[in-house]
């Protein structure tokens, strides 16, 4: 029997099953293939697993600390197995509600690997599908560097940290970027000694240099070392040669100096979403990506907020400092330690940093508990062209940290 749908989608993560859930919902027959497991990278090992073991490292650091608070813990210690059992809950759980999801919307899933034979062919399981519309969205792996390679025991990925055992005494992290950075807190609050290797001159590179600078800060006083302006020239043996001359000794090695999308057969025709076009590697641009080829909804592309997550928040929009000329742009920075709400929360931590021009906010830059949140509200503002002023007319809740942006809106 032929089997035609309206529309094939090839990849099940964020991109897949947004346009899947989103073409169902106006009434298309869909068909959408996954070879692995339907949530992709980001539900499976990526965005959410990483999240839920923070959040384990987390609230064990916060119990270290809840004596200040008030709060007396005796014995605390960390269960690692049972962390990681957790989190593997957590994904569980989620993936069993997209998959419901998708099938009360009548999505056909099909396990298994798929191929494009033509711009209107999908080949898996040994049959053909006959889709008016294809879209593919292949994802990203880990990527290597040419001398250092994951054996998964020593030197490990992204997807090998997620299932380790136990927690190693020492690791190093190649990469500052938002996975080695977010790694590096959460190994760090379990009590791992951590090193965190950067090629580049600051941490978070791609960060606006207030917001590298602060994170080196708190990575001093949480004692995880910072090799900056240095590289692995080579790891043998199980010891770590930097080309500073330092040499590490660490129990494991986490590599994580980006992803590479995965490889395609690029077909006219044929729409390509999420990681494996190489753009933005965000669960959230993939989504939007999805939303604006099914529904039509467009987007600004250069206003995809960016979010490192660990406490506290890091998470920045718009035009950085080190990009805009001298003098073409005002800018305003309030401690995060000037709100009341910081003082109730013992999280003192950080500041929010707005640039602004003619009048409208250009860029903001957060290190705070609620960083992620608190961009969402600037985004919004930006994207609608909201000026200052108006915005001074909102009335923003006390104590939290939203009155942060209020009163940094008086001091563009
Ligand atoms: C550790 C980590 C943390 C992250 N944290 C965040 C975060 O906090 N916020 C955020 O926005 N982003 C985060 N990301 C990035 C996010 O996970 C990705 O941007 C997102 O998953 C991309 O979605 P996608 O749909 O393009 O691809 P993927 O999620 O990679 O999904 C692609 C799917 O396609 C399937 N597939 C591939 N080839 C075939 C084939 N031939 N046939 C059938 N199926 C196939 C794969 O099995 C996979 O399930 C994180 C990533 C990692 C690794």
């Amino acid at each position: 029997m032929v089997k035609q749908y309206d529309l094939g989608i090839i990849g099940g993560g964020p991109a897949g099953y947004t346009a899947a859930l989103h073409a169902a919902a106006k009434g298309l027959s869909v068909v959408m293939f996954e070879k692995n497991k339907v949530g992709g990278v980001c539900l499976n090992s990526g965005c959410i697993p990483t999240k839920a073991i923070l959040h384990s490292a987390e609230v064990y650091n916060e119990i270290k600390c809840a004596e200040s608070l008030g709060i007396f813990v005796e014995n605390s210690h960390v269960d690692f197995a049972k962390v990681i059992e957790r989190k593997d809950r957590v994904v569980e759980k989620l993936r069993k509600a997209l998959e419901l999801s998708l099938k009360n919307s009548g999505v056909v899933i099909v396990n298994a690997a798929a191929e494009l034979v033509g711009n209107n062919k999908i080949s898996a399981d040994k049959e053909i599908y006959y889709c008016d519309k294809v879209i593919v969205c292949t994802g990203s792996t880990p990527k290597e560097l040419p001398n250092i390679r994951f054996d998964h025991e020593f030197v490990l990925s992204s997807d090998d940290v997620l299932n380790l055992k136990s927690l190693p005494k020492d690791i190093v992290i190649i990469g500052s970027g938002a996975i080695g950075t977010e790694w590096a807190r959460i190994f760090a609050s379990f009590g791992v000694e951590v090193s965190i290797v950067e090629f580049a001159q600051h941490l978070l590179p791609v960060a606006d240099f207030d917001v590298s600078k602060r994170v080196e800060r708190i990575f001093k006083t949480r004692k995880i070392k910072t090799y900056l302006c240095d590289c692995v020239e080579k790891i043998e043996n199980k010891r770590v040669f930097l080309k500073s001359g330092a040499i590490l000794e660490p129990e494991c090695v986490l590599l994580a100096v980006g992803r590479k999308p995965n490889e395609v057969q690029k077909i006219d025709g044929v729409t390509y979403l999420g990681d494996v076009c190489g753009k933005i590697q965000l669960a959230h641009f993939a989504i939007k990506q999805a939303v604006k080829v099914i529904d039509g909804v467009d987007f600004d592309e250069n206003l995809v907020p960016s979010v490192v997550y660990g406490n506290p928040e890091i998470a920045w929009i718009g035009a950085r400092e080190q990009d805009l000329e001298e003098g073409s742009y005002e800018k305003s920075n309030l401690l995060i330690s000037a709100l009341g709400k910081s003082h109730c929360d013992d999280s003192t931590d950080g500041f929010i940093k707005i640039l602004s021009r003619d009048g409208q906010i250009i860029g903001a830059h957060i290190v705070s508990k609620e960083a992620a949140s608190l961009i969402q509200q600037i985004t919004i503002a930006i994207q609608n062209k909201v000026s200052i002023d108006k915005l001074k007319e909102v009335c923003f809740a006390h104590p939290t940290y939203s009155e942060g942006i209020f009163e940094s809106l008086f001091r563009l």
